[in-house]
């Protein structure tokens, strides 16, 4: 492992330790900076959505996140006490998460930061960047400690993952265009007493402002208001709470206790540019959304798995123009993702009659026709990914393949030889790259050998894996055989190839299909692998570093 290591993530929070974990996992070392002594102690996103989670699956925490979730199975919307709809989740499908999971913030940081100990990797805590300039391609940092003492460090590459008012995205002068909205938001998570729901959450519309319910995992619940500004200050208490949800929820519900109260302004902005030459901007410090829908924390952890397997190839010799996908598919979907919390919040806060009035009966028609589950759900999942225009993924696709820039959805696999995963996201969950031959012919066969021994050549065996997907009837020849690539029965998601023909596509590590081609000869796997954006440099695993800064 090289001594100084070549990235440097600002901000230990959601999305600054995805990305170093991400890193850690293609092994690249990584410095990690925080400016406060430890991971975060208030549970302010609670909702991990599909898109999130399969992230986090490749790194190795979604289990261990989902022992500790409460899946939220809907939602309903209402108004005067009347249900105006319901939304049920875990309609999804191609994906082993099709509802969300409730997961107070603490949690997914806790584990996240254990997977990175796991890795080799620590945070630096007590360490705030206080300055970035960039010059000759790489940024140099200051970096201040509690105890006062000042570093300059020089690095080919800086994420700043330092949350809303990003110290890295004000020193490089990247924009952050938006708006804020002209009410305040006030939550307690606590004990309520009355007829609540288990798994649910609900919206509660009046002409005063919205009463949000959600569900926690702990047999809680949080309780969420808007409200004018400048009324009062600090958080609210108990006696506050109570009176809002008194004339809110028409007196149905009591606050028994609280153990975390907030009072905050949202706002929604998304930054200029995600990238300025050495430093890559992700989370909040990129994108700032209100918390309707709970896109925020997802956005961030998807964006900084995006920088950590981009960087890590880039690192390993890959050609460095790979980054500059960053920021045409993080910021269109982040993009994406603060319009659909805003369209959700301005619903929230309509107050004329009329105004509120159609907005009453388009919910309850989009709930009847079915199209809040069959719209909205797969977009705040944030599975539906469109980076088809992206210079990461080539143009151009096989007849019956996968289509280049889309995520392949997941399927059922029986594993015959080198694996033991039972479905296609399940086997891609190491975050590598694959190249997936699917044809039972022996086109199919050949390419697959070739692309293995071509993989072994160039010494890439650990980066990039290899399956053979055979039809689903198929009983392997010598499970025990000799070493080749793996090979599992199953079929293709999307449309299978045609009889006699088969084709190879290459995943990249986020599950996203790279490249395409039709295997009417086996040396047409030489251009499959030919996109794969990795080189060779060989690192150590370090061993595991100490928790917080206290200890
Ligand atoms: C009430 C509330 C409810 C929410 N609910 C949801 C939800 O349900 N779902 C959802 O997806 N999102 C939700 N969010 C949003 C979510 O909390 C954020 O999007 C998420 O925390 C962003 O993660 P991040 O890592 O990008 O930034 P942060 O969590 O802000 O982390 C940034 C880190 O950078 C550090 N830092 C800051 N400046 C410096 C510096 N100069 N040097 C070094 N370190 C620095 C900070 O100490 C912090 O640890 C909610 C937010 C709120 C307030």
């Amino acid at each position: 492992m090289s001594a100084a290591p070549e990235v440097l993530v600002a901000g230990a929070g959601p999305t600054g330790l995805t990305t170093a974990c991400t890193l850690l996992q293609h092994g690249v070392p990584v410095r990690l900076v925080d400016r406060r002594s430890c991971f975060t102690p208030e549970p302010k996103a609670l909702v991990l959505w599909s898109g999130a989670l399969e992230a986090l699956h490749r790194l190795g925490v979604a289990d261990a996140l989902a022992e500790r979730a409460l899946p939220l199975n809907g939602a309903s919307y209402w108004s005067g006490g009347r249900r105006l709809a319901g939304v049920r989740f875990g309609g999804l499908t191609g994906t082993r998460f099709p509802r969300p999971l409730c997961v107070p913030q603490p949690v997914t940081e806790e584990l996240l930061y254990e997977r990175l100990l796991d890795l080799g990797g620590r945070v630096e805590w007590g360490t705030a960047v206080t300055s970035v300039t960039t010059a000759d391609g790489r940024a140099e940092t200051g970096l201040t400690r509690a105890d006062g003492t000042a570093e300059t460090v020089s690095v080919p590459w800086l994420v700043g993952a330092d949350g809303t008012r990003s110290t890295v995205r004000e020193s490089i002068g990247v924009p952050y265009g938006g708006s804020s909205y002209d009410r305040e938001f006030v939550l307690g998570d606590g004990r309520i007493d009355g007829d609540l729901p288990p798994d649910e959450a609900q919206y509660h519309l009046s002409p005063d402002g919205v009463l949000v319910l959600v569900a926690l995992p702990d047999g809680g619940h949080r309780i969420f208001f808007d409200l004018p500004p400048g009324s009062r200050t600090g958080p609210p208490d108990a006696a506050e709470l109570q009176q809002l949800l008194d004339a809110r929820g028409r007196g149905r519900w009591t606050v028994r206790e609280t153990w975390w109260t907030s009072r905050f302004r949202v706002h929604t902005k998304v930054a200029a540019r995600f990238r300025e030459g050495p430093v890559l901007l992700a989370g909040d410090a990129a994108h700032a959304h209100s918390p309707a829908g709970g896109q925020g924390l997802n956005t961030g952890v998807q964006d900084g798995f995006d920088a950590g397997w981009k960087l890590a190839a880039v690192l390993r010799g890959a050609d460095p123009a790979l980054l500059d996908s960053y920021d045409p598919e993080r910021r269109p979907a982040s993009a994406r993702a603060v319009r659909n919390s805003e369209r959700q919040t301005r619903l929230w806060l309509l107050r004329p009659r009329p105004a509120r009035a159609l907005r009453d009966l388009l919910l309850g028609a989009l709930a009847r026709t079915g199209a809040l589950e069959r719209r909205i759900v797969p977009e705040l999942a944030q599975l539906e990914l469109d980076l088809t225009a992206s210079p990461a993924v080539r143009s151009g696709t096989a007849p019956g393949a996968p289509v280049p820039g889309r995520r392949l959805g997941d399927a059922p696999l029986r594993p015959l030889r080198g694996t033991s995963a039972t479905s296609l996201h399940d086997y891609l969950a190491t975050g590598r790259h694959t190249v997936l031959v699917a044809g039972d012919g022996p086109a199919a066969a050949r390419a697959a050998e070739r692309a293995t021994a071509e993989l072994v050549r160039r010494g890439l065996p650990d980066l990039t894996d290899v399956l053979l997907l055979l039809a689903p009837g198929t009983a392997a020849d010598d499970p025990e055989g000799p070493a080749g690539p793996d090979l599992a029965a199953g079929t293709l998601p999307g449309t299978p190839p045609a009889a006699g023909t088969a084709l190879a596509c290459l995943l990249r590590p986020d599950g996203v299909v790279a490249a395409t081609v039709a295997l009417d000869r086996p040396d047409r796997v030489d251009a499959l692998l030919s996109a794969l954006p990795t080189g060779r440099r060989s690192t150590a695993p370090a061993p595991r570093g100490p928790r917080c800064s206290t200890d």
